[in-house]
C-alpha cells in the first residue's frame, strides 16, 4: 500500500492495543491510519500468555474488560478469523482471611456491573480445578465469563475488522519523528515519508515512553522481565478454567492439553531502562531459572509438582 500524505487519526503501533484502537475508531467512522515499524503483533503481543480476566480493583478497568469479553465473543464470526477465544471461566483463590475479604469485596463490585461472580468453598474450587491441593485455601471466586484467547489471533482479527471499516494499516513503517509547529501537532515522519494528521495515538507499548518524550510528554513506563513455563501435554481438559493464585503469585491456563504457568515475583527485574535494543521484533529474553525459582517454591505446595515435572519450555 502506498503511503498516504494525510490521515485524520494516526495510530503508532500494531500490537493488540493499536489494532483495537484502530478497530474501534474505524467502526465509529474515523479516518484511521495505523503504522507499525515491523509486523503486527511483533512487540509484546505475540508471546502474551493469553489469560483474559475481568476483575480489577479499578471499576472502570473492570467495565472495559467486560467490553473485551463481549467483543471477543463476536469477533470471530464477524471477521472470519479464529481468535482462540474460549470462555472457560476464571478461578481466583484466597489463602488467608484478608484475601478472602478482598475477594468478597470484588464479588460485590463485580455484581454491581452485572458480572456473575460466584463465591466457592475450597472443595468446590477443586472440583473445577482438580490438579490443585487445597489445604491452604480459605475460599475462591469463580467468574464464568472469564477465559483465554490467542493474543496474536485476536490482534489479526481486530486488524481485519478495522480494515473492513476503512482503516489503513501499513507495516514495516517506523515512525521516526513526531512533527509539531508552535507546539501543535502536525503529523509524523516515517522511514517511507511524512504524513500529516489531526490526532496521534501512541500505542507503542514499551516503546511509547521514548517516542512521547521527544515531544515533551512524560509516559512513566518501564518494562519488567516476565517469565512463564509451558508443560508437555498431559491430558489437561480444554475447558479447564484459568487459575489465579495471588497469595502464591502464580497463574495457570490450559494449552494444547498441557499448561502454561507463570507468576509475578515481588522483585521483578527492570529491562532496557536506558532504551530498547534495535531491532527487537518477535524476540524473547534469556531465561533466568534462578529468578523463577521463588515462583517454583510457591507453586509446589499448590500440588503442582506434577505440573513442574512436566514443564518442558521456559519462556521469557
Ligand atoms: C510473557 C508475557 C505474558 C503475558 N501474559 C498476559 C496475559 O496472560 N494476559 C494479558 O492480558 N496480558 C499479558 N501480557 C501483557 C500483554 O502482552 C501486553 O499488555 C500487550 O501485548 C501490550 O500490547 P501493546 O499493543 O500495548 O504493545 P505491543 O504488543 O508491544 O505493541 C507495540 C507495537 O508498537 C510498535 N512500535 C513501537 N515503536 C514504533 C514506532 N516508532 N513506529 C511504528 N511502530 C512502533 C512495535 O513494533 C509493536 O508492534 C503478557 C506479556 C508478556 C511479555
Amino acid at each position: 500500500m502506498s503511503l498516504p500524505t494525510s490521515s485524520k487519526v494516526i495510530i503508532v503501533g500494531g500490537g493488540i492495543v493499536g489494532c483495537s484502537t484502530a478497530y474501534h475508531l474505524a467502526k465509529i467512522g474515523h479516518e484511521v491510519l495505523l503504522l507499525e515499524k515491523a509486523s503486527l503483533t511483533s512487540g509484546s503481543t505475540w508471546h502474551a500468555a493469553g489469560l483474559v480476566g475481568q476483575l480489577r480493583s479499578n471499576a472502570n478497568i473492570t467495565q472495559l474488560l467486560g467490553h473485551s469479553i463481549n467483543l471477543y465473543d463476536q469477533l470471530e464470526p464477524e471477521t472470519g478469523l479464529a481468535t482462540g477465544w474460549k470462555m472457560n471461566g476464571g478461578l481466583r483463590l484466597a489463602c488467608n482471611n484478608e484475601r478472602w475479604t478482598e475477594v468478597k469485596r470484588q464479588a460485590t463490585t463485580a455484581r454491581s456491573f452485572g458480572l456473575e461472580m460466584q463465591l466457592l468453598t475450597p472443595k468446590e474450587a477443586q472440583d473445577l480445578w482438580p490438579l490443585m491441593d487445597i489445604s491452604d485455601v480459605v475460599g475462591a471466586a469463580f467468574l464464568p465469563t472469564d477465559g483465554q484467547a490467542s493474543p496474536s489471533d485476536i490482534t489479526q482479527a481486530l486488524a481485519r475488522g478495522a480494515r473492513t471499516s476503512g482503516a489503513k494499516i501499513i507495516e514495516n513503517c517506523a515512525v521516526t519523528e513526531i512533527t509539531t509547529e508552535n507546539d501543535n501537532l502536525v503529523g509524523v515522519k516515517t522511514k517511507l515519508g511524512s504524513i500529516s494528521c489531526e490526532k496521534l495515538v501512541l500505542c507503542c507499548g514499551q516503546w511509547t515512553r521514548d517516542l512521547a518524550a521527544t515531544v515533551g510528554v512524560n509516559v512513566p513506563l518501564v518494562s519488567v522481565e516476565h517469565q512463564y513455563m509451558i508443560t508437555e501435554e498431559f491430558g489437561v481438559p480444554s475447558d479447564l478454567p484459568t487459575l489465579r493464585d495471588p497469595d502464591r503469585l502464580t497463574y495457570y491456563k490450559e494449552e494444547v492439553g498441557g499448561l502454561v504457568w507463570g507468576g509475578y515475583e515481588p522483585n521483578g527485574i527492570p529491562w532496557a531502562v536506558d532504551g530498547i535494543p534495535e531491532p527487537f521484533d518477535f524476540q524473547l529474553l534469556e531465561s533466568r531459572y534462578d529468578h523463577f525459582e521463588q515462583l517454583m517454591e510457591l507453586a509446589l505446595p499448590r500440588g503442582c509438582e506434577a505440573i513442574i515435572e512436566r514443564t518442558r519450555e521456559f519462556h521469557a
